[in-house]
């Protein structure tokens, strides 16, 4: 791309008709729980794509009180094939919307409201990319097979979008695209190239109860027991292999009166590599059986059952996703903008396909406080929101690294 003026320019342009969309985008509330309203937003994204050539499909969720997914096709003259994936759900209920007033509101170059980064912002972007390639690069944008297709669900890790993208997917797609917000580091860009996995667990005891004073040696205390086993949970934590296992809640007894017969303790842990996950996985398991806590009386002990309640696979570094970051990285050096990778905590629709396609994420707009929509009077509380003036560097270099990849692969 030698000249990115008149491509600047033309996004420019193409920015009041973009934020009317994000702004009637946030305008419907797309609670993961809320399936309505999901499934409105599914419908008027697609609305917003048919002018390119875009033909809607919807796939129910396997969760029943989910929205549908959206998937969108704009079949291409070849084979070539590019997916680019975002999600319609955020983690915020109506009720909650109201109670803090949070909705769309512009505040110079920033706009506070519910998925402005988390990840409408996102699904604009693609819009601005795509329309950006039919006017400067209608023969690749003609060329290419382009699916774009949004989870209902991401914010609960719903646990069908993989197989849904895989069933969709062309056997050529060179890459998929995942538009969660960027990463900042000064003015630097940062896009998502690993992100943890994360399995949540859950650790049962049962002992035995007791009349608290009659009878205090016949009791196996289950609170006490947890107690003992969930030091040992704490401490499959490794910082150094980036492992770490949270404590996240916890429940036991019923009466002060009486020795506690049962204790439940729930939490999660997370890492980068598949590895390092199995080893996290299997060491939880590896407490559970028959406890150390006895009853004085006559040893009764307290049982320890250990369940893996969810995974979701991390998303480790990998030659595909490598490959798509060094395009980008190489178009971003081309327009004089300052580049850089990040291995994020948090999960996106990344761990599910960078195995499927080449995967790349961080491809949105910048915003920051994310899952946030309070706001305090001194300003040390502030709600979701995205940078306007970020949208138009970021669709150019979309746009430009997206030509690069294509004439690549020709
Ligand atoms: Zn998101």
């Amino acid at each position: 791309m030698q000249n990115i003026g008149p491509l600047t320019e033309f996004l420019n342009s193409q920015m009041p008709a973009a934020l009317e969309m994000l702004r009637q985008m946030v305008g419907i509330n797309s609670f993961t729980a809320n399936p309505d309203g999901v499934n409105r937003l599914g419908r008027f994204t697609a609305e917003c794509f048919a002018p390119l050539g875009f033909t809607a499909e919807t796939v129910p969720s396997t969760n029943r009180q989910w929205g549908d997914h959206l998937v969108l096709t704009r079949r291409g003259r070849s084979a070539r094939s590019i997916a680019l994936i975002s999600h319609l759900d955020t983690v915020f209920p109506p009720e909650e919307e109201a109670r803090n007033n949070f909705h769309w509101q512009p505040e110079g170059d920033r706009i506070f409201g519910p998925g402005t980064h988390d990840i409408k912002g996102g699904s604009v972007m693609i819009w601005l990319v795509l329309a950006a390639l039919r006017t400067y690069a209608p023969e690749v944008f003609e060329d290419i097979t382009w699916k774009l297709i949004w989870n209902s669900s991401e914010e609960c890790f719903s646990p069908d979008f993989g197989d849904v993208c895989r069933a969709h997917f062309d056997r050529e797609t060179q890459a998929a695209l995942v538009f969660e917000s960027e990463g900042r580091a000064g003015k630097e860009r940062r896009l998502v190239v690993a992100r943890k996995g994360r399995g949540t667990w859950r650790v049962a005891v049962s002992g035995r109860a007791a009349h608290a004073g009659g009878k205090h040696g016949h009791g196996a205390n289950a609170i006490v027991q947890l107690g003992q086993t969930l030091q040992r949970v704490a401490a499959l934590t490794d910082y150094a292999r980036d492992l770490t296992v949270n404590v996240g809640t916890i429940c036991g007894g019923t009466v002060l009166n009486r020795v506690p017969h049962e204790a439940v303790a729930e939490g999660e842990f997370r890492t980068f590599t598949p590895e390092v996950f199995a080893h996290a996985r299997a060491g939880l398991l590896a407490l559970a059986g028959r406890g150390e806590v006895r009853s004085p009386a006559d040893g009764y002990a307290c049982e320890v059952k250990v369940e893996i309640l969810t995974e979701c696979r991390p998303w480790p570094r990998n030659p595909g996703t490598d490959g798509l970051y060094g395009v980008w990285k190489q178009a971003g050096d081309e327009l004089g903008m300052p580049m850089n990778c990040e291995d994020r905590g948090g999960l996106s629709d990344g761990n599910l396909l960078w195995d499927a396609a080449p995967t790349l994420d961080g491809l949105g707009p910048w915003g920051d406080n994310d899952h946030c929509s309070e706001r305090s009077p001194d300003g040390a509380k502030l709600p979701e929101f995205v940078d306007v003036s970020t949208f138009v560097p970021k669709a150019v270099l979309n746009t430009a690294a997206i030509l690069k990849l294509c004439n690549a692969s020709k």
